[in-house]
């Protein structure tokens, strides 16, 4: 469970979530399966989730509950591994796969803090694409980074609406 500072500020309504995520220049991202906002760091490998609005103070977007989540079996995930261990480039995973059902390309990039001894660097944000059809429970998420690099990960699926006690928390 996250540990809110104040959980009874009110929800952010000054939209900069929204905002900053469009803005190429500000490394925040959404992540449409969780409904979150985050803001990425160490050139794009990490990221840390907002839980506040940096500039209103009101509450971040509300992530959807893991509980309406399918879940990632070891076996699904065993499988999953052994599809796709030997795709190694992005063409080889269009070419295995077809087109993904989803395509999110933040198009944004990342500059590091430069130090004495190294100057800022610049990086782009990896696209990433999601497929649906590979498994009857899981979707398969594909991180592609600008040295065409591709990273797996895989996430159980949203099974239902959110119940309306959980929507009014
Ligand atoms: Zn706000």
């Amino acid at each position: 469970m996250n540990k809110l500072a104040n959980q009874n500020a009110p929800d952010c309504s000054c939209n900069w979530f929204e905002r900053s995520a469009k803005d190429i220049t500000i490394p925040v991202v959404f992540d449409e399966l969780m409904n979150t906002y985050h803001i990425l760091h160490n050139e794009g490998r990490g990221r840390s989730i907002f839980y506040y609005c940096p500039f209103c103070g009101g509450k971040a977007p509300k992530s959807l509950s893991p509980t309406y989540w399918t879940e990632v079996t070891h076996e699904e995930s065993r499988r999953l591994q052994d599809l796709t261990k030997h795709i190694k480039t992005q063409e080889e995973l269009f070419t295995a796969f077809g087109p993904p059902d989803s395509d999110f390309d933040p198009g944004g990039s990342m500059t590091t803090r430069g130090t004495p001894e190294m100057p800022p660097e610049t990086t782009l944000a990896p696209r990433r694409v999601t497929y649906k059809t590979l498994s009857a429970t899981v979707d398969v998420h594909v991180s592609i980074d600008r040295y065409d690099r591709l990273r797996f990960s895989y996430t159980g699926r949203y099974i239902g609406p959110k119940k309306s006690e959980q929507a009014a928390t």
